[in-house]
């Protein structure tokens, strides 16, 4: 059986280009799985998956709950709100109690960089990154990258374009990494004040102009503000924000003939992008959405025989 090169997935970083040419190629074979009528295959029967939430999600939690349940896999929800965490217990007391109730696959979203790192490090159990603070959404970029290659048949010498609120997103940082590493020239653009001053060294152009930026693009992918993660005030107004950086039709125009709008949600409407944008023929925005599944299936098909490969803790 087919499987990924470690334990975990972690980190687009963590990757190499074979490992996501096989998640991409075992998600476009499992994509059929979704259009039958009975959407369910035993690839994961007898297997425990423990989703484990601590920041809102709706996509990436409901996208990674169907894929298991398609999968056959016996679910495990944990929300953070609902749990002892809320009482004190670490995020490790957590892991480890878990743990003990022999789960095969963990997939964590956490507000800090590294949890799920450390997951990985103390549990037997394969880890999934479903969004570690502003570090990494790997699934997210696997998804945004079979949807791109389904669509122009490649990656290679395609121009990406991320603009938006680079320096607090996740999807931003993933994304960059997994296009340059598969041979896109990758642009990111936002206001200087959101952008860290050293994204080039992930293998991105920088520009502070959306024009530049979209120039000849065949992606553009739009990113929101990422309020909840601004500690201070990053730009003058909402309504300035759309004027430098929101995308319109009369921007589209400066795209590639036949260039893909995308965006990871959730989208803010008139503030990062025109409505009339967000629903446009070339708008791909909800086949992300549906590639997230078949994504999310391949990776816990692809990690399900990896867990236990490493003892928790030294033995006492
Ligand atoms: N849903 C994506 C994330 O969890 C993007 C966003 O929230 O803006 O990072």
């Amino acid at each position: 059986m087919a499987s990924l090169s470690q334990k975990d997935l972690l980190s687009i970083e963590q990757l190499s280009v074979d490992d996501i040419r096989l998640v991409l190629d075992t998600a476009e074979a499992l994509k059929e799985i979704s259009s039958r009528a009975v959407k369910k295959v035993p690839a994961l029967r007898g297997k425990t998956v423990i989703n484990l939430f601590f920041e809102p999600s709706t996509r990436t939690r409901s996208s990674f709950e169907l894929a298991e349940k398609r999968l056959s896999a016996d679910i495990l929800n944990f929300s953070a709100s609902a749990s002892s965490v809320t009482k004190g217990e670490t995020l490790l007391d957590t892991a480890r109690n878990l743990e003990a109730m022999s789960p095969d696959i963990i997939v964590i979203r956490h507000s800090s960089a590294g949890a799920p790192h450390l997951l990985g490090r103390e549990c037997r159990s394969s880890v999934v990154n479903a969004g570690d603070g502003m570090h990494e959404h790997p699934t997210q970029a696997l998804l945004d990258a079979l949807t791109v290659r389904s669509l122009k048949g490649r990656l290679e010498g395609l121009k990406i374009a991320i603009i938006g609120d680079i320096s607090h997103s996740r999807v931003a940082r993933s994304d960059t990494l997994l296009f340059h590493k598969m041979g896109a020239e990758v642009w990111v653009c936002g206001p200087p004040t959101l952008v860290p001053a050293d994204f080039h060294l992930l293998g991105a152009r920088v520009t502070s102009l959306m024009e530049e930026a979209i120039e000849g693009a065949d992606v553009v992918m739009m990113l929101r503000l990422q309020n909840e993660r601004q500690k201070e005030a990053f730009i003058p107004s909402a309504r300035e924000y759309f004027t430098l950086y929101g995308l319109s039709r009369e921007r589209m125009r400066g795209a590639r003939k036949n260039a893909i709008v995308m965006h990871p949600g959730p989208m803010n409407r008139g503030v990062e992008i025109e409505s009339e944008v967000a629903d446009a023929d070339y708008s791909v925005i909800l086949d992300q959405v549906a590639n997230g599944v078949a994504t999310r299936m391949a990776v816990l098909y692809l990690l399900s025989g990896k867990s236990g490969l490493k003892p928790a803790r030294k033995p006492r």
